[in-house]
């Protein structure tokens, strides 16, 4: 037979190969954990390329993170070796978002540079416009509006999408408005949020049908992994990049696992999954089996912990890893610190045994509790990298940095201006900064050149205007050289130019040294890219699965950003009740939310091909304050025969688990705990109070951006199909 010859389709089982070959009509491989998904679709566009069905430009392929897209491209290139013309569109939905908006900027009221905001420009930007409006900040914060401009935009809801009522008591019911305003903000600024990355594609797709229709006619192919966690946006995204067939005809492939869909919070619908039959009607479906990942014991304390959901599309999962491997252990420690240390030693032991760190992670509720674990493994000389927490894009020396590199790609960028303008100080203090805000304002225009006109007046105090006039040479001048230089020596003579570096150099604190050596690699990181604009690009979608990789190093993240990946061993430390279910994310949602929490742990025992550690701390100190822990519900739900339960025996006869895991703690009725904590019933009273969704506040504080996500006013009701 002829497939026989094509080497790719040989390491895979029946329905795997079902699914790569067929190419044409809609097709959803809906599977469990470690079933070959992510292979399935590699292979897949691996074969339409071989079989010379598309080009590479041609195929549209959707990955969760920027480090899967990479991982992805390096393997078609094993694949396919050099035949393939032009690499597939592969990357996340904001990368490839980006890419279509940079295109047709112009159609955005943008320029094809414009600057993508990270959250905390973002944050930025929405205190100036409150401030602007003289809007409390104590009673209104920037943080709650962007959550609530978060929910929209994942909604695919534009500013005239959103009635009045919809922002709620937000700023007493001006938050429709400030959405309008935020966004003709951005124009000026030549910016764009995250969620502007999809739904202006939205916008320009619906208003301009030439543009749509050329990407009908570019993409042959599209393919989508871990479809369970799109939003409507994304939804509508590519709904309408398949609308170029009728939709039994689109040539479109989603894969994903309902059991594994964490991102509710953000507005995931994991309807999606179930709504592809009925948008893509004969859409074949496929089903996946086998598990190629993880041990027997592991699949089973996965399966029965996941069982306890309730919605649930319901799946088998049969190992084909033909052992049965270590137990799975719950070990229960004093506090964290104990906890850190334990897992320090584990590590170490392995690594005695010929293990690689590069195979073991551990994975973490909340990023706070990677803290302890860092300084245990920086007291170990432990070499370990962190990925999804304080990151390295996000230090303030990087920041810094890379606002004066914006600048100069892109003069019009007034948060990152701002942000340097008086860094190092240059004697601009802060009412000169409100002057240029100002007078920015009043003509509506950027902060350069808002300094550019004040410049011209007498409104600036002599030394000020010397100032800001030769910054602005300094700038004219660096923009000028970018011409003729390497990017990256470009930056090395900006940050020395502008004593940037110099001011860390006097800077007397034990941090500084770590902080130069920040900046070098930072230059270093620039000589992968040809172009400054490339670099800059790379930085505002990729910070956040990346760090700079050290050769051989534990990893360190958080369960949600380990979606997709795999692991000999598998640290999951924290199951305590609280933590582990998160008891905010229960207060929020209830059971919907309980659910997710335990799709949650789901992910992260399938992460484990060898080897998972469970541990509970007995005490934990939140905030400052010392807690006594009960363990994790979930450490119940596990089956026993599986599972080998530790006590370290540490001081405190607390919680041991002489009988197992199983039965040593009895829930009677699982909410119970949840439902009588005062903040759920004040939840409760509140949410019945309201209609319609937005984020709920109890006293002030926020408690959850939006009580009710796509059960109120869905797009898909509204008539936006
Ligand atoms: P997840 O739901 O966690 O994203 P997945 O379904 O995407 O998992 P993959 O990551 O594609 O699963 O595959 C899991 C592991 O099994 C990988 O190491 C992969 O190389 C391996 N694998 C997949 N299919 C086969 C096969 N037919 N034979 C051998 N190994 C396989
Ligand atoms: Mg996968």
């Amino acid at each position: 037979r002829a497939q026989a010859k094509l080497d790719y389709l040989k390491g895979l089982n029946d329905e795997q190969r079902e699914a790569v070959l067929t190419t044409e009509g809609p097709l959803l491989v809906l599977a469990g954990a470690g079933t070959g998904k992510t292979r399935v679709l590699t292979t897949r566009i691996a074969h339409i390329l071989t079989e010379r069905k598309a080009r590479g430009s041609e195929i549209l392929s959707v990955t969760f993170t920027n480090k899967a897209a990479r991982e992805m491209k390096e393997r078609i290139g094993k694949l396919v070796g050099s035949t393939v013309e032009g690499m597939p569109w592969l990357g996340t939905f904001h990368s490839i978002g980006a890419r279509i908006l940079r295109r047709h900027a112009e159609l955005a009221d943008l320029k094809s540079d414009f600057t993508i905001l990270d959250t905390d420009d973002q944050i930025r930007l929405i205190k100036q416009l409150l401030d602007a409006e003289n809007i409390d900040e104590k009673r209104w914060p920037a943080r709650q509006f962007a959550n609530m401009l978060d929910t929209w935009k994942n909604r695919g809801l534009l500013p005239k999408d959103v009635s009045p009522a919809d922002s709620g008591s937000f700023a007493n019911g001006r938050g429709t408005r400030l959405y309008a305003d935020y966004q003709a903000r951005l124009k000026v600024l030549n910016a764009a949020d995250f969620g502007d990355l999809l739904l202006e594609n939205i916008r320009i797709f619906r208003e301009y049908p030439d543009v749509l229709a050329h990407y009908h006619r570019q993409f042959k192919y599209m393919l989508v992994d871990e479809y369970q966690d799109s939003n409507v946006a994304q939804y509508l995204w590519l709904r309408l990049l398949a609308q170029g067939k009728p939709a039994s005809e689109a040539n479109i492939c989603v894969v994903g696992d309902d059991d594994q869909s964490i991102y509710g919070w953000r507005g995931a619908e994991v309807d999606n999954i179930l709504r592809f039959e009925k948008d893509f009607p004969g859409a074949k479906v496929i089903k996946l089996e086998r598990n190629y990942r993880s041990t027997s014991n592991i699949l089973k304390a996965a399966s029965t912990l996941i069982a306890n959901n309730e919605s649930r599309l319901g799946k088998t999962l049969q190992t084909d890893v033909g052992e049965t491997g270590e137990k799975l252990t719950v070990t229960s420690v004093w506090d964290s610190e104990e906890e850190a240390r334990q897992i320090g030693e584990e590590i170490e032991q392995y690594q005695r045994q010929g293990e690689s760190l590069n195979s073991m992670a551990i994975l973490v509720r909340a990023s706070h509790q990677m803290r302890e674990l860092e300084e245990r493994f920086i007291t170990l000389g432990l070499n370990y990298r962190v990925i999804g927490g304080p990151r390295f894009y996000e230090r303030k020396e990087i920041r810094d940095a890379i606002a004066y590199l914006r600048v100069i790609a892109n003069p019009a960028d007034s948060l990152s201006f701002e942000r340097i303008v008086n860094v190092p100080k240059r004697g601009l203090g802060d009412s000169t900064v409100q002057l240029l805000h100002n007078t920015a304002r009043a003509a509506n225009t950027n902060l350069v050149s808002a300094t550019r006109m004040l410049l011209e007046t007498e409104e600036l105090k002599p030394k000020q205007r010397t100032t800001l006039r030769e910054l602005l040479a300094q700038f004219d001048d660096w923009s000028a050289r970018l011409q003729g230089l390497p990017h990256y020596e470009l930056a090395e003579q900006v940050l020395d130019e502008s004593g940037y570096t110099a001011m860390w150099q006097a800077d007397k604190s034990p941090d500084s040294p770590g902080r130069l050596e920040n900046l070098k690699e930072l230059v270093r990181s620039m000589e992968e890219f040809e172009t400054l604009g490339g670099f800059l690009e790379h930085i505002s979608l990729v910070m956040d699965r990346d760090t700079v990789e050290a050769e051989d190093a534990v990893t360190i993240m958080t369960l949600h950003s380990a979606k997709g990946l795999e692991y000999d061993t598998v640290f999951l430390p924290g199951w305590e009740e609280g933590l582990f279910p998160s008891q905010r994310s229960m207060d929020e949602l209830g059971r919907a939310g309980l659910e997710e929490e335990r799709r949650l742990a789901y992910v992260g025992i399938t992460r484990g091909k060898k080897r998972v550690r469970l541990s509970m701390a007995q005490n934990r100190r939140i905030r400052g304050l010392w807690q006594s822990a009960l363990p994790s519900r979930f450490i119940d739900e596990l089956p026993p025969e599986v599972v080998d339960v530790k006590d370290t025996g540490s001081g405190y006869g607390g919680y041991t688990y002489g009988g197992g895991a199983a039965g040593r703690f009895n829930f009677a009725d699982p909410f119970e705990s949840v439902y009588n904590t005062p903040g759920w019933q004040r939840a409760k009273a509140q949410q019945s109070s309201r209609k319609g969704g937005g984020p709920l506040t109890i006293e002030g504080e926020l408690v959850a951006r939006s009580v009710d996500i796509g059960s109120d006013r869905s797009p898909y009701e509204t008539g936006q199909r």
